[in-house]
């Protein structure tokens, strides 16, 4: 919070260690996501009370498997007016769903079943529910541990399974003339899992100042002849700057550092980041029920930790909103200084849907790890088939012979 007008800037370094700890400690939870009526890890169907609640497939519904009733959870976005007032933010907001990952709690999380009192695991390092085998009765870690498994918010599976599989057997066999024949003979659809991904979905309030210099084309001509003949031109050089206001709605930020931090000499680029956008404006109230028969990816970075990878991305955006004004500098601009300040920004936990499906290319230095990733929202489906050596270099040589017989062609024609 900033200090009341008027009053000097408080400097914490002087302060007394509880009085400066308080101030230096991040700003407190601003929205409360928690839903303490779920919080004994039970989820009852509101009609007949039975807990066997799945997804409705393909819908944002949940549905009793008991009595086969249907509803609808509540979009975060209305619930806790997230869209709303972006250009207004101010300081850190941090949904409790968000807030810093506690080292020492626990990502086995023990249930006792209401149903028959005995105890029910779940490993929150890759599930949010599990049944309890003695009475069958479904829990769901619905409590908001600080552990980073439990986001504040869902958007849940729309592809299905089958539909995931074709897509994926469809960007293979576009492919098949490069794919790996062992590829093609080993893909095991069973091999398709689902898996919700943890980001962060930031708002943010930002200005951003940029300077450099822009040149505009004033005159072109030629000076000597024949063999010395040098085009020249003339440009007039004009010192720029420019100031930018801005918002950005529900930026994601990948929150799980093994996703974000791909080893590219074992593992292909980072694919996820291709089948982006997510409609996480659609995203419901986090309910453990949706990701019964689904995985999960613990999150591993806490706010403080993805701020500097939020600031590179609200510059690039600055950048962009900049280029409109500058387009006649036609012999183009130089920036040279960039400043940005962030006013505000709000942060909010969400698990995004993706269908993944890995392949193992054994090799030198234990292979490559190829993925495709299917969006499980907008079924957008991309990925990295492994391909023979021989295949590439032939088609390389192939289309490299081609393009230089069309540049010698043209080559020929002008001289
Ligand atoms: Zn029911
Ligand atoms: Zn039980």
């Amino acid at each position: 919070m900033p200090p009341p007008p008027g009053s000097p800037p408080i400097d914490p370094t002087h302060l007394p260690e509880p009085l400066r700890k308080e101030i230096e400690a991040p700003d407190p939870v601003a929205i409360d996501t928690s839903a303490p009526e779920l919080a004994d890890g039970v989820n009852r169907c509101p009609k007949c009370g039975a807990t066997d609640i799945v997804q409705k497939p393909g819908t944002d519904q949940l549905m009793c498997r008991y009595c086969r009733n249907q509803w609808t959870a509540a979009r975060v976005e209305d619930e806790f007016g997230l869209g709303e007032n972006i250009d207004q933010l101010q300081g850190t907001v941090i949904a409790s769903g968000a807030s810093d990952i506690k080292a020492d709690v626990a990502t086995m999380m023990s249930f006792k079943c209401s149903g028959c009192g005995a105890e029910v695991t779940v490993n929150t390092e890759n599930a949010m529910t599990a049944r309890c085998h003695w009475c069958r009765h479904v829990l769901g870690v619905n409590e908001q541990v600080p552990n980073g498994a439990v986001p504040d918010a869902v958007l849940p599976f729309h592809i299905k399974k089958d539909d995931a599989i074709a897509r994926i057997r469809q960007f293979v066999g576009k492919r098949h003339f490069f794919a790996l024949s062992a590829f093609k003979e080993q893909f095991s659809p069973e091999n398709v899992l689902g898996v919700y991904l943890p980001y962060m979905i930031v708002d943010a309030n930002a200005s951003a100042d940029v300077a450099g210099h822009g040149e505009i084309k004033t005159r072109e001509y030629s000076e000597g002849s024949g063999d010395n003949k040098k085009t020249l031109y003339d440009a007039d050089v004009y010192a720029l700057v420019r100031h930018v206001d801005f918002t950005v709605d529900d930026l994601p930020l990948e929150s799980s550092g093994a996703r974000g931090n791909l080893d590219t000499r074992t593992n292909t680029n980072n694919i996820i980041n291709t089948i982006l956008p997510f409609d996480t404006k659609n995203a419901v109230k986090w309910n453990a029920s949706y990701l019964s028969g689904f995985s999960s990816e613990k999150r591993d970075r806490n706010v403080e930790q993805l701020r500097p990878h939020l600031e590179d991305e609200l510059l690039s955006i600055a950048r962009s909103r900049v280029v409109d004004s500058v387009a006649r500098f036609d012999r183009g601009v130089r920036w040279e200084q960039e400043g940005l300040e962030v006013h505000g920004s709000r942060w909010v936990a969400m698990y995004l849907p993706v269908w993944l499906y890995s392949y193992h290319q054994p090799g030198p230095n234990g292979g490559m790890l190829h993925y495709i990733a299917v969006n499980g929202r907008t079924g957008e489906t991309m990925g990295s088939v492994p391909v023979e050596m021989w295949k590439l270099l032939l088609a390389a040589f192939t289309i490299g012979t081609f393009l230089e017989f069309i540049a010698f062609g043209i080559l020929g024609h002008t001289s």
